[in-house]
């Protein structure tokens, strides 16, 4: 661990996501002392699998949790694209970013990967308070003091808001910031064993309705479907297995028919619509700072919002370490970050449209591809 640069003794860190974690760990790597608060006292990460391409593989190894991330995660090169009866429509190359024996890609549930980060992020020495937030903020020229919720105080000289799509650091200090949009999509999320025959991610693109699949484990496999709907809607749990098995029949590839069999009432189901937000003006207000959905939160068409929250969190913590201050650090991680997240939320939002319009699969492979290309480029 390094010394703490001058101008940044101490830094607080609101939201324990995958974004605030990788924060955590990187500024105590830079000798900063960190505290960090999460809301919930459980430390909960719900949802089923996710997907992680090469660049969260390379951040991973700069946080130094690849390894062990390795062990709980399954790893794989590529990722195929099928009509709905499984004919090839392309192979997305995934490169591998995270040195040469180590695959493009990986999926993992998603509440193992959230105790993995936990686990490295109390090891690193970040103070983490549960059950906890901010009650009250204010900043002067040289630091910023805030009140806690369980009564207690500190003074830092940055606080990063990273509290997710709905975000009250956001809301309290950067008012005229967008409001989270409806996609006019939802997606449905449950997990089932994995065929031995599933090596790597796979999506079948159907006319309006797309599925696909990614291993979590060696035994597991997450799938989600994703459709378009007019109005964002609360769906009821109980009805959900069966509005599930009714959209796999748009699939007669055999392996979503085997998939469709396996679901009955008492399935885990999640159906969640989806919404995304930019903030294209300044992403900091004096100390104050915002990471991951808080700033810029995506659709997962290119399974890459946790992946760009965790590098927000390595490059801001390489900025404010090399500035002389604190603002010039902020202003100098906007500058690094914003165009590559701009990119993931827009191209995923144009991948949305063309679902929703049922438009050309080659346009969206092509979207997909040079996507996936873009995010391989050093950050
Ligand atoms: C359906 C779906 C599928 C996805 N699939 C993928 C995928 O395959 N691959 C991928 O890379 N990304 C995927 N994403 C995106 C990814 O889940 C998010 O980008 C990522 O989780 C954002 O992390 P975060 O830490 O910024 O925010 P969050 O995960 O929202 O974490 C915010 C944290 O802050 C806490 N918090 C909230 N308010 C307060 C407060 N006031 N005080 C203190 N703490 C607070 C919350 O409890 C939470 O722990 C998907 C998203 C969705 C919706």
């Amino acid at each position: 661990m390094s010394t703490a640069p001058q101008h940044l003794s101490k830094a607080l860190i609101i939201g324990g996501g995958f974004s605030g974690m990788a924060a955590a760990i990187a500024l105590r790597k830079r000798g900063v002392a960190v505290d960090l608060v999460e809301i919930d006292a459980g430390w909960r990460s719900y949802g089923a699998g996710i997907s992680l391409g090469g660049a969260t593989l390379r951040a991973f190894k700069e946080l130094g949790i690849l390894d062990p991330f390795l062990r709980i995660g399954y790893a794989a090169d590529g990722v195929d694209l099928y009509t709905p009866t499984g004919h090839s429509l392309a192979q997305l190359p995934t490169p591998r970013l995270a040195g040469p024996d180590v695959p493009g890609g990986a999926g993992v549930m998603r509440p193992a990967l959230a105790q993995l980060m936990a686990t490295a992020t109390r090891s690193a020495g970040v103070n983490v308070r549960l059950g906890c937030s901010f009650s009250h903020i204010q900043q002067d020229a040289a630091g910023v003091d805030v009140v806690f919720t369980d009564g207690t105080s500190g003074r830092y000289d940055v606080v990063i808001g990273a509290d997710g799509l709905y975000s009250r650091v956001r809301s309290t200090f950067f008012p005229d910031a967008p409001q989270p949009g409806y996609s006019g999509q939802g997606v449905w999320r449950a997990v089932f064993p994995r065929p031995q025959e599933l090596v790597r991610p796979a999506m079948w693109l159907g006319q309006k309705v797309k599925t696909g699949v990614s291993p979590v484990t060696q035994n597991e496999m997450y799938l989600f479907v994703t459709e378009d709907r007019e109005q964002k809607i609360h769906i009821p749990a109980a009805d959900q297995p069966q509005m599930l098995r009714d959209l796999l029949q748009h699939f007669p590839v055999a392996l979503m028919q085997t998939v469709r069999e396996q679901i009955g009432e008492h399935s885990q189901v999640i159906y969640r619509p989806l919404e995304s937000l930019l903030i294209k003006q300044s992403w900091f207000n004096g100390r104050i700072v915002l990471i991951g959905d808080a700033v810029h939160a995506t659709t997962p068409h290119l399974a890459s919002g946790a992946c760009i929250g965790i590098e927000d969190g390595l490059v801001l913590a390489d900025e404010l370490g090399r500035a002389s201050d604190v603002m010039q650090g902020l202003q100098q991680f906007q500058a690094r970050r914003y165009e590559r997240c701009r990119m993931v939320v827009e191209n995923s939002a144009r991948l949305g449209e063309i679902e929703i319009a049922g438009g050309d699969k080659q346009e969206h492979a092509g979207i997909m591809r040079s996507s996936l290309m873009s995010l391989a480029e050093p950050i």
